[in-house]
């Protein structure tokens, strides 16, 4: 079994369009496509070039559930919503009329800072800054988790992105931010888009996944797809990373509810 849900179309910053990115699914041994474009529900209601449109939520989710009409392979209805602290009861409305397969959590904001946009923002920072972020990152991964509006963090340890590491010990604040997860029931993915960025690896670390292994935290392989041929992006390499933290299962989601499956051997 293989499944693949964390994938952008142009509803959000992908580069085709759902009917393209599901055509794909088979030629890639998919036996799953998620989709899951940007949903940046902010309390400020700030524009986000890279978010679908807040109007035009019903809008996708239809034209999925249509791909999903014709498809070889099942379509697994998805969004990655942003957390902010202070959105949770907008979100939870927000999303709440639809048939959402899962909900990914996804904190690129820290405040006004975004995270994972430009290097350059990072190199303006002071060392004390650049804690301050990786600070306020997992105290807000935590109350990601502690929302309920989530089935599965998104990139965990994104800040990484650049290639920029904390000065302090955050080994207490990382601790809290997966208790919250495996305290919520939330999954975690490993997401293969990272090998592409001048952090050249995937988020999360392999010393994090083993951290959510011991916790019991179960576990996706998604690649981040922004076009058909990421689909399954460094998989292999993935599945190897998930074993070697002691991973045996993997979980797909219907309805919102986690289904475990057996770890690939490839
Ligand atoms: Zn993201
Ligand atoms: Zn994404």
């Amino acid at each position: 079994m293989t499944t693949s849900y964390h994938n952008h179309t142009t509803w959000s910053d992908g580069t085709t369009d759902v009917a393209a990115m599901v055509a794909a699914a088979p030629a890639h041994g998919l036996d799953e496509i998620g989709i899951s474009d940007h949903y940046v529900l902010a309390p400020d209601r700030r524009a986000v070039y890279w978010s679908m449109p807040l109007d035009r939520l019903e809008d996708y989710i239809a034209e999925v559930l249509a791909v999903q009409e014709g498809s070889p392979v099942p379509v697994r209805l998805g969004v990655e919503a942003d957390f902010f602290p202070g959105n949770e009861a907008d979100l939870c409305e927000a999303l709440a009329p639809y048939p959402f397969d899962y909900v990914i959590g996804s904190v690129h904001y820290v405040d006004g800072f975004s995270v994972d946009e430009a290097a350059d923002i990072w190199h303006t920072l002071s060392p004390a800054e650049v804690d301050e972020a990786f600070r306020g990152y997992w105290a807000r991964v935590a109350g990601l988790a502690r929302s309920g509006n989530y089935d599965f963090v998104g990139h965990l340890d994104l800040p990484k992105k650049f290639g920029f590491a904390p000065h302090a010990d955050l080994s207490k604040e990382i601790a809290a931010a997966l208790d919250a997860i495996a305290a919520a029931g939330l999954a975690v993915e490993i997401n293969t888009a990272g090998a592409a960025k001048p952090c050249a690896a995937a988020y999360p670390a392999p010393s994090l996944l083993r951290e959510c292994r011991r916790r019991g935290i179960p576990l996706l392989i998604n690649a981040d797809a922004h076009a058909p041929h990421d689909l399954t992006y460094q998989f292999a390499e993935a599945r190897e990373m998930a074993r070697r933290a002691g991973y045996r299962q993997l979980v797909r989601f219907e309805r919102r509810r986690a289904i475990a499956y057996p770890l690939p051997e490839s």
